[in-house]
Protein backbone atom coordinates (compact mmCIF):
# COMPACT_ATOMS: atom_id res chain seq x y z
CA UNK A 1 0.00 0.00 0.00
CA UNK A 2 1.56 3.70 -0.81
CA UNK A 3 0.29 6.81 -0.58
CA UNK A 4 2.56 10.07 -1.80
CA UNK A 5 1.15 11.54 1.30
CA UNK A 6 2.83 9.07 3.44
CA UNK A 7 6.05 9.04 1.60
CA UNK A 8 8.09 11.01 4.38
CA UNK A 9 7.70 8.36 6.58
CA UNK A 10 9.96 6.01 5.40
CA UNK A 11 12.23 8.52 4.90
CA UNK A 12 11.89 9.43 9.05
CA UNK A 13 12.05 5.87 10.00
CA UNK A 14 15.84 5.78 8.18
CA UNK A 15 17.00 8.45 9.93
CA UNK A 16 15.45 7.04 13.02
CA UNK A 17 17.79 3.23 12.01
CA UNK A 18 20.82 5.70 11.85
CA UNK A 19 20.26 6.92 14.92
CA UNK A 20 19.64 3.68 16.54
CA UNK A 21 15.85 4.82 17.72
CA UNK A 22 13.95 2.61 15.39
CA UNK A 23 12.46 0.28 17.67
CA UNK A 24 11.82 -3.58 17.13
CA UNK A 25 10.49 -4.76 20.39
CA UNK A 26 11.02 -8.35 21.08
CA UNK A 27 7.67 -10.26 21.03
CA UNK A 28 6.82 -12.69 24.27
CA UNK A 29 5.30 -15.72 23.54
CA UNK A 30 4.35 -16.72 27.05
CA UNK A 31 3.43 -14.94 30.50
CA UNK A 32 5.41 -11.85 32.17
CA UNK A 33 7.86 -14.81 33.66
CA UNK A 34 10.74 -14.37 35.81
CA UNK A 35 12.14 -17.13 32.83
CA UNK A 36 10.13 -16.03 29.97
CA UNK A 37 10.16 -16.97 26.16
CA UNK A 38 10.78 -14.06 23.93
CA UNK A 39 11.10 -14.52 20.67
CA UNK A 40 10.36 -18.29 20.75
CA UNK A 41 13.71 -18.36 23.33
CA UNK A 42 13.77 -19.33 27.00
CA UNK A 43 15.64 -16.35 28.99
CA UNK A 44 16.07 -15.45 32.01
CA UNK A 45 13.76 -11.71 31.77
CA UNK A 46 15.27 -9.15 33.11
CA UNK A 47 13.66 -6.43 31.25
CA UNK A 48 9.26 -6.56 32.88
CA UNK A 49 8.29 -4.06 35.38
CA UNK A 50 6.49 -6.91 37.31
CA UNK A 51 8.26 -6.76 40.23
CA UNK A 52 6.72 -8.87 42.39
CA UNK A 53 5.98 -11.42 39.97
CA UNK A 54 2.22 -11.67 40.25
CA UNK A 55 1.46 -10.80 36.54
CA UNK A 56 1.41 -14.87 36.33
CA UNK A 57 0.14 -15.82 39.83
CA UNK A 58 -2.72 -18.61 40.12
CA UNK A 59 -4.93 -16.64 43.28
CA UNK A 60 -4.53 -12.82 41.12
CA UNK A 61 -5.67 -14.77 37.97
CA UNK A 62 -8.59 -16.53 39.89
CA UNK A 63 -9.74 -13.25 40.98
CA UNK A 64 -9.44 -11.85 37.60
CA UNK A 65 -11.38 -14.72 35.97
CA UNK A 66 -14.41 -14.53 38.94
CA UNK A 67 -14.74 -11.31 37.83
CA UNK A 68 -15.01 -11.56 34.18
CA UNK A 69 -17.87 -13.85 35.07
CA UNK A 70 -19.39 -11.27 37.27
CA UNK A 71 -19.15 -8.35 35.55
CA UNK A 72 -18.53 -9.33 32.12
CA UNK A 73 -15.33 -8.80 30.07
CA UNK A 74 -15.61 -4.56 30.10
CA UNK A 75 -17.33 -1.83 30.49
CA UNK A 76 -18.17 0.06 27.85
CA UNK A 77 -18.71 3.54 29.21
CA UNK A 78 -16.52 6.49 30.99
CA UNK A 79 -16.32 6.26 34.85
CA UNK A 80 -19.03 9.41 34.85
CA UNK A 81 -21.91 7.99 32.28
CA UNK A 82 -22.00 3.98 33.21
CA UNK A 83 -18.51 2.82 33.31
CA UNK A 84 -18.30 3.00 37.60
CA UNK A 85 -18.57 -0.29 38.81
CA UNK A 86 -18.65 -1.05 42.37
CA UNK A 87 -15.37 -3.00 42.22
CA UNK A 88 -13.98 0.14 40.94
CA UNK A 89 -14.80 2.31 44.29
CA UNK A 90 -13.47 -0.87 46.24
CA UNK A 91 -9.91 -0.39 44.87
CA UNK A 92 -10.50 3.32 45.03
CA UNK A 93 -10.92 3.08 48.75
CA UNK A 94 -8.05 0.23 49.13
CA UNK A 95 -5.98 2.05 47.20
CA UNK A 96 -6.48 5.30 49.11
CA UNK A 97 -6.26 3.06 52.32
CA UNK A 98 -2.80 1.66 51.14
CA UNK A 99 -1.65 5.08 50.70
CA UNK A 100 -3.14 6.49 53.75
CA UNK A 101 -4.65 8.88 51.97
CA UNK A 102 -8.28 10.04 52.12
CA UNK A 103 -9.63 9.15 49.03
CA UNK A 104 -8.41 8.23 45.74
CA UNK A 105 -9.29 7.66 41.37
CA UNK A 106 -8.59 5.70 38.94
CA UNK A 107 -7.63 6.11 35.63
CA UNK A 108 -6.79 4.28 32.57
CA UNK A 109 -2.62 4.33 33.43
CA UNK A 110 -0.68 6.22 35.04
CA UNK A 111 0.51 8.10 31.97
CA UNK A 112 -3.01 9.89 31.64
CA UNK A 113 -2.84 9.64 35.67
CA UNK A 114 0.07 12.38 35.32
CA UNK A 115 -1.76 14.32 32.14
CA UNK A 116 -5.25 14.31 34.29
CA UNK A 117 -3.91 15.95 37.72
CA UNK A 118 -0.99 18.15 35.72
CA UNK A 119 -3.80 19.37 33.87
CA UNK A 120 -6.92 20.31 36.25
CA UNK A 121 -4.28 21.67 39.02
CA UNK A 122 -2.86 23.75 36.28
CA UNK A 123 -5.56 25.20 34.69
CA UNK A 124 -4.02 29.04 34.62
CA UNK A 125 -1.16 31.43 32.80
CA UNK A 126 -0.77 32.38 36.46
CA UNK A 127 0.17 28.89 37.91
CA UNK A 128 3.15 27.44 37.79
CA UNK A 129 4.36 23.71 37.64
CA UNK A 130 8.04 22.96 38.47
CA UNK A 131 9.51 19.40 37.62
CA UNK A 132 12.55 17.46 37.90
CA UNK A 133 14.32 17.69 34.17
CA UNK A 134 14.47 13.17 34.80
CA UNK A 135 10.77 13.18 35.51
CA UNK A 136 8.73 10.74 33.19
CA UNK A 137 7.54 11.54 30.04
CA UNK A 138 4.16 11.46 31.40
CA UNK A 139 4.81 14.40 33.54
CA UNK A 140 6.29 15.83 30.78
CA UNK A 141 3.43 15.57 28.58
CA UNK A 142 0.90 16.74 31.46
CA UNK A 143 3.10 19.49 31.93
CA UNK A 144 2.58 20.33 27.79
CA UNK A 145 -1.14 19.93 28.27
CA UNK A 146 -1.34 22.32 31.44
CA UNK A 147 -2.48 25.69 30.97
CA UNK A 148 0.24 27.12 33.22
CA UNK A 149 4.16 28.01 32.14
CA UNK A 150 6.72 25.49 33.80
CA UNK A 151 10.10 25.31 35.07
CA UNK A 152 12.61 22.15 35.45
CA UNK A 153 14.67 22.07 37.83
CA UNK A 154 18.59 19.79 37.52
CA UNK A 155 17.77 15.97 38.86
CA UNK A 156 17.40 16.09 42.52
CA UNK A 157 19.05 19.52 42.85
CA UNK A 158 17.50 21.56 46.04
CA UNK A 159 19.36 24.51 45.25
CA UNK A 160 18.02 24.96 41.76
CA UNK A 161 14.65 24.10 43.13
CA UNK A 162 14.86 26.10 45.54
CA UNK A 163 15.98 29.24 43.52
CA UNK A 164 12.87 28.30 41.24
CA UNK A 165 10.60 28.53 44.35
CA UNK A 166 12.26 32.16 45.31
CA UNK A 167 11.46 33.53 41.63
CA UNK A 168 9.72 36.21 41.02
CA UNK A 169 7.93 33.87 38.72
CA UNK A 170 6.85 31.72 41.79
CA UNK A 171 6.20 34.50 44.07
CA UNK A 172 3.70 35.80 41.73
CA UNK A 173 1.87 32.55 41.23
CA UNK A 174 -2.11 31.71 42.27
CA UNK A 175 -0.61 28.03 42.73
CA UNK A 176 2.31 26.20 42.67
CA UNK A 177 2.75 22.47 41.78
CA UNK A 178 6.78 20.62 42.31
CA UNK A 179 6.27 17.29 40.26
CA UNK A 180 8.63 14.58 41.06
CA UNK A 181 8.88 10.88 40.66
CA UNK A 182 9.65 8.93 43.44
CA UNK A 183 11.34 6.51 41.98
CA UNK A 184 13.78 7.29 38.62
CA UNK A 185 12.82 4.64 36.18
CA UNK A 186 16.03 5.11 34.49
CA UNK A 187 18.64 4.90 37.18
CA UNK A 188 16.76 3.45 39.75
CA UNK A 189 17.45 6.42 42.36
CA UNK A 190 15.23 7.67 45.00
CA UNK A 191 13.73 11.62 45.22
CA UNK A 192 14.94 13.65 47.88
CA UNK A 193 11.42 13.59 49.27
CA UNK A 194 12.36 14.96 52.45
CA UNK A 195 13.88 17.73 51.50
CA UNK A 196 11.23 18.28 48.64
CA UNK A 197 8.55 18.18 50.85
CA UNK A 198 9.87 20.81 53.54
CA UNK A 199 10.53 23.21 50.26
CA UNK A 200 6.98 22.56 49.42
CA UNK A 201 5.87 23.48 52.75
CA UNK A 202 8.38 26.56 53.13
CA UNK A 203 6.79 28.08 50.01
CA UNK A 204 3.49 27.11 49.74
CA UNK A 205 3.70 24.35 46.71
CA UNK A 206 1.38 21.39 46.37
CA UNK A 207 3.49 17.93 46.01
CA UNK A 208 3.00 15.62 43.65
CA UNK A 209 4.88 12.56 43.87
CA UNK A 210 4.72 9.87 40.84
CA UNK A 211 5.79 6.63 42.24
CA UNK A 212 4.70 4.29 39.29
CA UNK A 213 8.26 2.40 40.30
CA UNK A 214 8.01 2.83 43.93
CA UNK A 215 4.18 1.59 44.74
CA UNK A 216 4.79 -2.29 45.34
CA UNK A 217 8.37 -2.01 45.69
CA UNK A 218 9.24 0.41 48.73
CA UNK A 219 8.12 1.82 51.96
CA UNK A 220 6.36 -0.36 54.13
CA UNK A 221 4.80 -3.59 52.65
CA UNK A 222 5.32 -1.59 49.32
CA UNK A 223 3.26 1.91 50.63
CA UNK A 224 5.91 4.07 48.19
CA UNK A 225 8.22 6.27 48.79
CA UNK A 226 5.79 8.69 51.25
CA UNK A 227 5.60 6.35 53.85
CA UNK A 228 9.68 5.41 53.02
CA UNK A 229 10.75 8.80 53.89
CA UNK A 230 8.08 8.82 57.27
CA UNK A 231 5.57 11.35 55.39
CA UNK A 232 2.23 9.45 55.23
CA UNK A 233 -0.35 11.81 54.87
CA UNK A 234 1.53 14.89 54.73
CA UNK A 235 1.81 14.82 50.83
CA UNK A 236 -0.66 16.03 48.52
CA UNK A 237 -1.37 13.74 45.56
CA UNK A 238 0.56 10.38 44.89
CA UNK A 239 0.47 8.84 41.75
CA UNK A 240 0.50 5.14 41.10
CA UNK A 241 0.62 2.55 38.42
CA UNK A 242 -1.52 -0.80 38.33
CA UNK A 243 1.14 -1.80 35.50
CA UNK A 244 3.98 -2.42 37.18
CA UNK A 245 3.84 -4.70 40.82
CA UNK A 246 0.41 -4.67 40.37
CA UNK A 247 1.09 -6.16 37.41
CA UNK A 248 -2.36 -5.35 35.14
CA UNK A 249 -2.76 -1.87 33.54
CA UNK A 250 -3.54 1.61 35.28
CA UNK A 251 -2.97 4.14 37.49
CA UNK A 252 -4.73 6.32 40.11
CA UNK A 253 -4.26 9.62 42.30
CA UNK A 254 -4.62 9.15 45.93
CA UNK A 255 -5.14 12.78 47.21
CA UNK A 256 -7.99 14.63 49.86
CA UNK A 257 -11.25 13.68 49.61
CA UNK A 258 -11.85 17.18 47.54
CA UNK A 259 -9.37 16.88 45.02
CA UNK A 260 -10.26 13.18 43.94
CA UNK A 261 -14.12 14.87 43.65
CA UNK A 262 -12.69 17.97 41.41
CA UNK A 263 -10.38 15.37 39.42
CA UNK A 264 -13.56 13.43 38.93
CA UNK A 265 -15.49 16.22 37.57
CA UNK A 266 -13.25 17.95 35.47
CA UNK A 267 -10.07 15.77 34.70
CA UNK A 268 -10.35 15.00 30.95
CA UNK A 269 -8.84 11.25 30.89
CA UNK A 270 -11.94 10.68 33.28
CA UNK A 271 -14.17 12.03 31.66
CA UNK A 272 -13.68 10.75 28.11
CA UNK A 273 -11.94 7.64 27.75
CA UNK A 274 -13.87 4.75 29.56
CA UNK A 275 -12.95 2.81 32.64
CA UNK A 276 -11.05 -0.26 33.18
CA UNK A 277 -12.38 -3.46 32.80
CA UNK A 278 -13.59 -5.26 36.14
CA UNK A 279 -10.71 -7.88 36.07
CA UNK A 280 -8.66 -5.36 35.86
CA UNK A 281 -9.86 -4.02 39.04
CA UNK A 282 -10.21 -7.40 40.42
CA UNK A 283 -6.42 -8.01 39.80
CA UNK A 284 -5.26 -5.04 41.64
CA UNK A 285 -7.53 -6.10 45.02
CA UNK A 286 -5.97 -9.46 44.65
CA UNK A 287 -2.04 -8.07 44.62
CA UNK A 288 -3.13 -5.78 47.42
CA UNK A 289 -4.40 -8.99 49.68
CA UNK A 290 -0.89 -10.15 48.64
CA UNK A 291 1.25 -7.74 49.27
CA UNK A 292 -0.24 -6.76 52.76
CA UNK A 293 -0.71 -10.14 53.78
CA UNK A 294 2.49 -11.87 52.55
CA UNK A 295 5.98 -10.12 53.89
CA UNK A 296 7.83 -13.03 51.65
CA UNK A 297 7.63 -11.36 48.19
CA UNK A 298 8.69 -7.79 49.20
CA UNK A 299 11.48 -9.59 51.14
CA UNK A 300 12.43 -11.44 48.18
CA UNK A 301 12.26 -8.66 45.80
CA UNK A 302 14.60 -7.12 48.22
CA UNK A 303 17.55 -10.28 48.22
CA UNK A 304 17.23 -10.44 44.60
CA UNK A 305 17.89 -6.87 43.94
CA UNK A 306 20.85 -6.96 46.81
CA UNK A 307 22.57 -9.94 45.41
CA UNK A 308 22.37 -8.87 41.69
CA UNK A 309 23.82 -5.71 41.95
CA UNK A 310 26.61 -7.44 44.09
CA UNK A 311 27.46 -10.00 41.16
CA UNK A 312 27.55 -7.07 38.68
CA UNK A 313 29.81 -5.14 40.47
CA UNK A 314 32.07 -7.96 41.48
CA UNK A 315 32.48 -8.18 37.86
CA UNK A 316 33.36 -4.67 37.61
CA UNK A 317 30.74 -2.73 35.61
CA UNK A 318 29.00 0.51 36.62
CA UNK A 319 26.22 0.16 38.05
CA UNK A 320 25.02 4.06 38.37
CA UNK A 321 23.41 5.32 41.68
CA UNK A 322 20.31 3.13 41.55
CA UNK A 323 18.57 2.25 45.23
CA UNK A 324 16.07 -0.07 44.09
CA UNK A 325 15.51 -2.92 41.73
CA UNK A 326 16.28 -1.35 38.78
CA UNK A 327 20.07 -1.28 38.29
CA UNK A 328 21.81 -0.04 34.87
CA UNK A 329 24.20 -1.56 33.78
CA UNK A 330 26.25 1.48 31.98
CA UNK A 331 28.22 1.02 28.81
CA UNK A 332 27.56 4.50 27.15
CA UNK A 333 28.00 4.43 23.63
CA UNK A 334 24.71 3.39 21.80
CA UNK A 335 25.88 0.74 19.22
CA UNK A 336 27.63 -1.33 21.85
CA UNK A 337 24.65 -1.00 24.80
CA UNK A 338 22.36 -2.69 21.30
CA UNK A 339 25.35 -5.11 20.50
CA UNK A 340 25.29 -5.95 24.45
CA UNK A 341 21.70 -6.78 24.79
CA UNK A 342 21.74 -8.84 21.20
CA UNK A 343 24.27 -10.94 22.83
CA UNK A 344 23.09 -11.65 26.01
CA UNK A 345 20.01 -12.44 24.50
CA UNK A 346 22.07 -15.17 22.41
CA UNK A 347 22.91 -16.31 25.43
CA UNK A 348 19.67 -16.47 27.27
CA UNK A 349 19.63 -13.54 29.00
CA UNK A 350 16.88 -10.11 28.11
CA UNK A 351 17.80 -6.55 29.31
CA UNK A 352 16.78 -4.43 26.93
CA UNK A 353 19.20 -1.54 25.76
CA UNK A 354 17.88 2.16 26.44
CA UNK A 355 19.78 4.68 24.26
CA UNK A 356 19.60 8.79 23.43
CA UNK A 357 16.32 10.27 23.50
CA UNK A 358 15.57 8.18 26.11
CA UNK A 359 18.66 8.25 28.52
CA UNK A 360 21.54 11.61 27.23
CA UNK A 361 24.26 10.86 24.95
CA UNK A 362 27.14 8.83 26.79
CA UNK A 363 24.68 7.82 29.07
CA UNK A 364 23.29 4.62 26.91
CA UNK A 365 22.99 1.42 29.37
CA UNK A 366 21.65 -1.60 29.81
CA UNK A 367 18.61 -1.53 32.28
CA UNK A 368 18.12 -4.60 34.43
CA UNK A 369 14.85 -5.01 36.57
CA UNK A 370 14.80 -8.32 38.83
CA UNK A 371 11.69 -9.49 39.85
CA UNK A 372 10.70 -11.44 43.56
CA UNK A 373 10.01 -14.69 41.32
CA UNK A 374 13.38 -14.92 40.19
CA UNK A 375 16.04 -17.58 41.91
CA UNK A 376 19.46 -17.16 42.84
CA UNK A 377 20.20 -19.43 40.15
CA UNK A 378 18.60 -17.46 37.69
CA UNK A 379 20.54 -14.06 38.91
CA UNK A 380 24.27 -16.14 39.21
CA UNK A 381 23.39 -17.33 35.45
CA UNK A 382 22.33 -14.36 34.17
CA UNK A 383 25.48 -12.11 35.80
CA UNK A 384 27.50 -14.65 34.53
CA UNK A 385 26.54 -14.08 31.28
CA UNK A 386 26.41 -10.44 31.77
CA UNK A 387 30.81 -10.80 32.88
CA UNK A 388 31.28 -13.11 29.39
CA UNK A 389 29.80 -10.55 27.23
CA UNK A 390 30.78 -7.53 28.98
CA UNK A 391 34.21 -8.70 28.76
CA UNK A 392 33.92 -9.75 25.02
CA UNK A 393 32.54 -6.40 24.35
CA UNK A 394 35.31 -4.59 26.23
CA UNK A 395 32.84 -3.01 29.19
CA UNK A 396 34.95 -4.68 31.50
C1 LIG B 1 5.82 3.58 33.86
C2 LIG B 1 5.64 4.93 34.38
C3 LIG B 1 4.48 5.66 34.10
C4 LIG B 1 3.43 5.13 33.17
O1 LIG B 1 2.63 4.20 33.77
P1 LIG B 1 1.61 3.37 32.86
O2 LIG B 1 0.64 2.85 33.85
O3 LIG B 1 2.40 2.31 32.17
O4 LIG B 1 1.00 4.34 31.91
C5 LIG B 1 4.32 6.90 34.68
N1 LIG B 1 5.29 7.42 35.47
C6 LIG B 1 6.43 6.77 35.73
C7 LIG B 1 7.44 7.39 36.62
C8 LIG B 1 6.65 5.51 35.18
O5 LIG B 1 7.78 4.87 35.42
Amino acid sequence: MTFKTLSFVKKENEALKKENRFLTPRTLNSSQNPRAIIDGKKTVNLTSNNYLALADDPYVKRKAIEAIKKYGAGTAAVRTIIGTMDIHLELEKKFAAFKRAEASILFQSGFTSNVAVCQSLMSSEEDLLISDELNHASIIDGARLAKSPRKIYRHKDMNHLKEILESQEAKKARRKLIVTDGVFSMDGDIAPLDEIHSLAKKYDAILMVDDAHASGVIGRQGRGTVNHFGLDGKVEIQIGTLSKAFAAVGGYAATTKDLRDYLGSVARPFLFSSSQPPSVAATCIAVLDILLGKPQYLKRLWENTAFFKEELKKAGFDTGESETPITPVMVGDSEKAVKFSKQLFEEGVFALSICYPTVPKGKERLRTIVTAGHTIKDLEFAAAKFARVGKRLGII
